[in-house]
């Protein structure tokens, strides 16, 4: 009968979701590890000025390097854990990893750009101690300038409180930190974030920039938030340069700054002064 049909595709549902479940906790307990076993590193990717030709800055990307699977990207595993309390620390890992590689390359005086940029979840910055526990994590490196460091807050993550997350942002802005807003653009509250967060750079989400050559729409949403960083006197950058054509166009449209495959694939930190040393822009 029908009633008894219902009732198996409920049954069956419910084992489909007990499933995800434990999987899921699984997963979460996998990254708790990993955590624990110290396999995360960090990779980087330049950030150029097409215009000058000079490396201003590189953004740390959190990689996973599983004994199982390899090196995983944060698509991976930040899934499982995201809203999750392991993520804030995992995050305050992260700054902690950047702050030791920054003090790293300046021991051995490898030519360093002057902005690293860290990656900042929603859940992170919302913790109201977020501000106290970066303060005691650069206070950790001393030899780090705090000036160095931007964090690039995920426009696309809803911020619960926005006047709370701002005024974080301003106690962090008073360390010397900088912020950006990441994946401008592709967030329903774009706009709300640019006019309230007190963040210097808006970057345009790499969706937009990989098609800016064949779709116009897209290509108007480059436009539109290149002007909109003028307007509010924010730098820009463009993510998901993949060739010269995009960086020839973007140079057209007022845009210098740039990151994407099309100059460099994010790399391990050794890698990194001998591409500084070694670069040399194609347009
Ligand atoms: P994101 O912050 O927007 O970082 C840029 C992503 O685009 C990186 O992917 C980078 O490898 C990729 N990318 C750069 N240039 C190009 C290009 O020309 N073409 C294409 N197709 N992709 C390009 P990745 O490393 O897989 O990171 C994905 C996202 O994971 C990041 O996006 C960021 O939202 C998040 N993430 C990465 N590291 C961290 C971290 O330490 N903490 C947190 N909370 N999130 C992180
Ligand atoms: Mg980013
Ligand atoms: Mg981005
Ligand atoms: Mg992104």
């Amino acid at each position: 009968t029908a009633k008894q049909l219902g009732k198996n595709r409920y049954h069956l549902f419910d084992v489909n979701q007990d499933d995800a479940i434990r999987s899921h906790r699984k997963q979460l307990l996998h990254i708790e590890r990993a955590l624990e076993n110290d396999e995360f590193v960090m990779h980087f990717q330049p950030i150029v000025n097409m215009r000058t030709g000079s490396v201003i800055g590189l953004e740390a990307l959190l990689r996973w390097q599983s004994p199982e699977e390899g090196l995983l990207p944060p698509g991976a595993f930040l899934p499982y854990i995201e809203n999750n309390p392991i993520s804030v620390n995992l995050g305050e890992w992260v700054i902690h990893a950047v702050l030791k590689q920054i003090s790293l390359w300046q021991a051995e005086q490898a030519t360093m750009p002057d902005m690293i940029s860290i990656n900042i979840s929603a859940l992170q910055i919302e913790q109201t101690n977020f501000a106290d526990r970066l303060a005691s994590l650069l206070k950790a490196y001393p030899e780090v300038d705090p000036h160095k460091i931007e964090l690039e807050i995920l426009e696309t993550s809803a911020l619960e409180d926005i006047q709370n997350v701002s005024n974080t942002m301003n106690a962090c802005a008073q360390l010397g930190v900088k912020f950006a807003i990441d994946d401008f653009g592709t967030g329903y509250s774009s706009l709300t974030y640019l006019k309230h967060l007190p963040a210097e750079i808006i970057k345009i989400d790499q969706s937009f920039v990989r098609d800016m050559l064949i779709d116009e729409d897209d290509l108007a949403i480059v436009k539109g938030v290149i002007g909109l960083a003028n307007a509010f006197q924010r730098g820009v950058i463009a993510e998901g340069v993949e060739s010269a054509e995009h960086g020839k166009a973007l140079l057209e449209l007022g845009c210098e700054l740039a990151q994407g495959f099309g100059i460099a694939k994010p790399m391990p930190a050794e890698l990194v002064p001998e591409w500084i040393a070694g670069w040399k822009p194609q347009w």
